[in-house]
């Protein structure tokens, strides 16, 4: 690490490092010099067709758009633009394989394709997650850490099942339901691309998956690896686009199954447009989890689950914490500690193996989240933010603290998507639960205490998918995920995941 020695005005010295895009600053007294994670290796090709049949072929519109790096605004790579016409091809292809070749396999030969996609991402591990952080923004120290080995462990897992499926339904057997139309978000591409596909194919399916417009890199990666890994064609087609080529997608009267993993306001559109039809659907939508803090909880075990709650990925995580809750005899010093911690967090360049707190996905998003926090303040919040420095290229924002809200706030009532945490204090048990479930959500939620019996009796009065005790954020491909109310319907991990992809 390279350290230059830097005059005070006391006329001391402090250690300075050089920082590229955001200088990673840790208070007046250390700056640590960048610790850029290489790309040399990594091929992106200058354009990218669609995936379809096995093959990559060029759009029917000819029409190409931009994915870029959303730390810098740079082009990455041109990505077909998939119409009506290219659905159209894409479903005939999984409907194709799915009869003449997916469905009639052994789940023990499905099952051996699936173990070597997992293999295949592990090795090209290093690759996929530097892709994902120049097309996402996300730190790359995520997506070394999370993203992809939980990618791949997802095809571990399913491939497992592949040839156990009457054990997973005893006494029952289980049937694929033919092609599926999966539709994703841009806040885990990869991973949610694993999530979709895994248990689809290990359950006999065939799959048409379409990536959000901003992130459709690994995914194009991921088609690659299904090449070397010889997957028969068809059985996985990628189409990327817009919004209109998923509703082109969710649509197609070929598709027996929808997988949406997004926003509540689009899996509203898709569940009204499937209406009459038979196909099955779940849906994956957004949260505005809680965390309840107790007064008896370890208090820097607590602030530590909160800054990962919301702050890592940019708050662009749909089981976010995004609500505090705190008792209120303790409300003081969490704020206090959770204010310091946050002064430490580095926001910058998301390359840089030092930065917490990576881009922000798009323009879009960024200007979401900045509306967001303008009517915080106009509705009465009371505002924290950190003193970082933002670069002056690419979208960014700075870890949010907003105090003093009421749970009537649009803050408080809506999912931001982005590093931005509303506080509430509490009295009594019940009060704390009642707050946590007064939103149109139920994703998340997060319980911090020392006694064992509070974690289970406030944990069974959430109505959330997933709760969390004295942790946060934890995931597992054994591990069942989904939401209550607004935030989805049906649950995808673990074995509850095979059950949306089979019939009997
Ligand atoms: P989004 O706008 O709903 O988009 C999700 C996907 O749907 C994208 O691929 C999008 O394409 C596509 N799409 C847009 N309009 C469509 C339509 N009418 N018909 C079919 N597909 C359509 O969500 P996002 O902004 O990408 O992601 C953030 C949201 O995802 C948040 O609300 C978050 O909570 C949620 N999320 C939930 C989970 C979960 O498991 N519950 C996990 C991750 C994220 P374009 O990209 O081209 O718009
Ligand atoms: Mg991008």
């Amino acid at each position: 690490m390279a350290l230059k020695k830097k005059k005070t005005l006391s006329g001391g010295s402090v250690l300075k490092v050089k920082a590229s895009v955001a200088p990673l600053n840790f208070g007046t007294q250390w700056q640590y010099v960048e610790a850029l994670e290489g790309s040399d290796h990594v091929k992106i090709e200058p354009k990218y067709g669609l995936f379809i049949d096995g093959k990559f072929v060029e759009p029917h519109s000819k029409k190409y758009f931009d994915t870029i790096n959303p730390a810098n605004e740079k082009v990455l790579s041109k990505i077909a633009e998939a119409d009506a016409h290219d659905v159209n091809l894409a479903v005939e292809a999984a409907r194709r394989s799915y009869d003449n070749v997916w469905s009639k396999m052994s789940g023990k030969e499905r099952g051996k394709y699936l173990f070597r996609i997992a293999r295949i991402m592990q090795e090209r591990a290093r690759e996929l997650a530097v892709v994902e952080t120049l097309d996402g923004g996300k730190p790359i120290r995520e997506s070394k850490s999370v993203d992809i080995p939980l990618a791949a462990a997802h095809f571990f897992y399913y491939a497992g099942w592949a040839d156990k499926l009457e054990y997973a339904f005893s006494g029952r057997s289980p049937r694929p339901l033919g092609v599926a139309a999966q539709v994703i978000p841009w806040n885990f591409p990869l991973l949610m691309a694993a999530w979709k596909i895994a248990p689809a194919l290990a359950t006999g399916n065939t799959v048409v998956l379409k990536p959000a417009e901003t992130t459709p890199l690994t995914a194009l990666k991921l088609a690659e690896i299904f090449q070397e890994a010889d997957l028969p064609p068809g059985v996985v087609n990628i189409i990327t686009g817009f919004g209109a080529t998923g509703a082109e997608l969710v649509s197609h009267k070929g598709v027996n199954k929808v997988a949406f993993t997004g926003s509540t306001e689009v899996g509203k559109k898709i569940n009204r447009a499937i209406l009459g039809t038979d196909k099955r659907i779940t849906l994956e939508l957004g949260g505005k989890s809680a965390h309840l803090i107790f007064e008896d909880a370890s208090i820097d075990q607590a602030v530590e689950g909160i800054v990962n709650g919301i702050f890592f990925n940019q708050g662009h995580v749909c089981c976010a914490g995004s609500r505090l809750l705190v008792q209120e005899s303790v409300e003081k010093i969490v704020l206090r500690k959770l204010f310091d911690r946050m002064q430490t967090l580095a926001v910058g360049d998301p390359m840089d193996k030092n930065t917490d707190i990576g881009a922000i996905n798009s323009h879009e998003q960024m200007k979401k989240i900045e509306g967001y926090i303008a009517s915080g303040k106009t509705e009465g919040a009371k505002l924290f933010q950190t003193s970082c420095r933002l670069p002056s290229k690419g979208f960014w924002a700075k870890p949010t603290v907003l105090s003093e809200v009421a749970q009537s706030f649009r803050v408080v009532q809506e999912e931001i998507f982005g590093p931005v945490l509303t506080v509430q204090s509490f009295r009594t048990v019940e009060e704390g639960i009642e707050k946590a479930n007064n939103t149109p959500y139920g994703l998340a939620g997060g319980v911090w205490t020392d006694k064992g019996s509070k974690i289970f009796s406030v944990s069974s009065h959430l109505r959330a998918g997933v709760v969390w005790a004295n942790t946060y954020n934890k995931f597992d491909p054994t591990s069942p995920f989904g939401g209550y109310k607004e935030s989805g319907m049906g649950r995808e991990g673990g074995i509850s995941g095979l059950l949306p992809y089979v019939q009997f």
